[in-house]
């Protein structure tokens, strides 16, 4: 009998048929457990893509024309 570890909880466990793909899990809790945090941790690496993506810098439309009015009303006070 071959000693496993489970993917999930990394305890050992032992395979209870030789025949087939060796299981991964100790359980059927275990495996439902990894099913969830994948579909957790792709949620998050499509959050960090988008978080990621080059974005054109934010600048407000008519932010420099503001500006420069700004600029001849102080120079006008001043
Ligand atoms: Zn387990």
């Amino acid at each position: 009998m071959t000693t496993l570890y489970c993917a999930c909880c990394g305890q050992p466990f032992r395979r209870s048929s030789p025949r087939g793909p060796a299981p991964l899990y100790c359980s059927r809790d275990c495996r439902r457990q990894i099913e969830v945090r994948r579909r957790v941790w792709a949620s998050l690496r499509a959050a960090e893509r988008t978080a990621a993506a080059p974005l054109p810098p934010v600048v407000p439309a008519g932010a420099g024309a503001f500006h420069r009015v700004e600029t001849v009303w102080e120079r006008a006070s001043a």
